[in-house]
């Protein structure tokens, strides 16, 4: 222990580090101020219901059972699906049974399913005459579709947008591009997976679309994601016109790797097809509020998800433990003094249809929105949360973390950008926002894939998400005033 703090001291950077923070007034600073008001916002009575609200849910399974039927007995929920409207159907019929008053917002959605998705290089050099090579790939979504019996073309290997500019319309014209950006797996072992996510993840948001404007015949990226299991990350990417899919990293390799021997040839067939947008459901249920109904505290999760798994951390898990902030309320009979509002969204994964029709329908309502939670970044064992608030309000909510410490979800992490796609729009809008902040280490492992489904869920790394989200909305909707913006 002493050799460390010696080591604390004297290493530069930790020093410097150390004295940041010392003129840093959030959240390494507790005033009496602060503590007086802190203890005003909490009163004792406010703290016991806090942590009688988490030993409820840490020893609740109804999160657990909601994810269940929502993977088991509805499956994979893509936004314009059947199964999509079943699981709206499905939360709004559960959180009318818990006493919440629900309102389905209708919005319109994208609807595309995926067809056939095969691939094989056909030609490169010193290939052995009769071979093949098969690639492992899936669509991303919206992909345009390549003739039925597939396309034929060179593939030519980039690894960032550099390289494709520099490659320029001569090289890139009529070929299939692959951009082989790898996923930084050290960050991801080292916690700082979204970190990795965002550095890779704009070639598959953007790659297509450059490609396509370079005279591409289909673009093609590395799976997005830290496994070795061959498993294609499929995702959203922007409207390109042409046809899109995700190489596992194995098969990217592999290309890269034959490619750099000479001409690689890939047959392609990607047949997924674009319908008539269809129509979803923003799911809202609201625990009115006994004191202020008008003041609203929203906690959330998406309820659509991709079609190659069930969709069980991505995001059955956070739609699940914002339900359970109404069951658990319910069952011990506490009422906030503010409107809790439960929200399932509706197609965070294919556009955002749905968190942009709610914040075109309730603008008027967002200086009344207290706080906003969304729970997206699956279902492991929280810390904390992610906050995009003020340095005021990140100091009175001291006393609700504390609640959390015993189970190590009390660490408050700054952030300038929203903790949660759906609720970005409230939170450009000044509403303070805040995400689960969870042990994302292999959460990019099962991400968008065939293999996020129900046993990737450890039910107590469950039960402390919905600790964390039953506490965090009771608090901030019973706390004495409103959380300071
Ligand atoms: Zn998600």
């Amino acid at each position: 222990m002493r050799k460390l703090i010696a080591v604390f001291l004297f290493c530069p950077v930790l020093l410097a580090q150390t004295q940041q923070q010392q003129q840093t007034p959030w959240p390494y600073r507790s005033t009496p101020q602060t503590a007086a008001a802190q203890q005003e916002s909490f009163p004792p009575e406010l703290l016991n219901e806090l942590e009688s609200i988490k030993l409820a849910a840490l020893a609740d399974d109804y999160a657990y059972h909601q994810v269940a039927h929502l993977t088991n007995n509805i499956g994979p929920r893509l936004s314009g699906s059947p199964q999509a409207k079943a699981a709206v159907d499905y939360v709004a019929g559960e959180l009318r049974k818990l006493g919440l008053d629900v309102q389905l917002e209708e919005v319109k959605v994208p609807h595309w399913v995926r067809g056939a998705e095969t691939a094989e290089l056909t030609a490169y050099a010193g290939q052995v005459p009769g071979t093949v090579q098969k690639i492992v790939l899936t669509a991303l979504g919206g992909s345009t579709a390549t003739p039925v019996d597939g396309l034929n073309a060179d593939v030519v290997v980039v690894n960032n947008f550099d390289e494709l500019r520099a490659l320029g319309r001569d090289k890139v014209g009529g070929k299939i591009v692959l951009f082989n950006e790898l996923f930084d797996q050290k960050k991801a072992a080292a916690g700082l997976s979204f970190v990795a996510y965002g550095e890779a993840v704009r070639y598959r948001g953007a790659g297509p679309k450059a490609a396509a404007d370079l005279g591409a015949v289909a673009a093609l990226v590395r799976s997005v994601g830290n496994a070795d299991y061959r498993l294609p990350h499929t995702g959203y990417s922007a409207p390109a016109g042409i046809p899109a899919g995700a190489v596992t990293a194995e098969d990217a390799d592999l290309i890269a790797r034959l490619s750099l021997q000479g001409n690689v040839r890939m047959r392609l067939t990607l047949t997924p097809q674009k319908l008539l947008d269809a129509t979803g459901y923003n799911v809202i249920g609201d625990l009115k509020g006994s004191e202020h109904p008008e003041q609203i505290v929203v906690v959330s999760g998406h309820l659509d998800s991709w079609d190659l798994g069930t969709g069980a951390i991505d995001d059955a898990a956070g739609v699940a433990v914002a339900m359970e902030t109404a069951e658990v309320l319910k069952q011990l009979g506490l009422h906030p003094k503010r409107t809790l509002r439960v929200i399932a969204w509706i197609d965070e994964e294919s556009g955002g249809a749905g968190s942009r029709a709610y914040a075109a329908d309730h603008t008027n309502e967002f200086p009344h929105h207290v706080a906003a939670i969304e729970c997206d970044t699956g279902a492991a064992h929280p810390l904390g949360f992610d906050a995009r608030i003020s340095a005021a309000a990140a100091e009175l909510l001291r006393p609700a973390l504390n609640v959390l410490q015993s189970f190590g979800a009390n660490a408050l992490q700054p952030t300038n950008y929203a903790p949660g796609a759906d609720i970005s729009a409230m939170s450009d809008a000044g509403v303070p926002a805040l995400g689960i902040l969870q042990d994302g280490r292999t959460y990019f492992n099962y991400h968008h894939t065939a293999a996020d489904t129900l046993d990737k869920i450890v039910p107590l790394e469950l039960r402390e998400n919905a600790a964390a989200m039953v506490v965090m909305g009771y608090a901030l909707a019973s706390m004495k005033n409103p959380l300071p913006r």
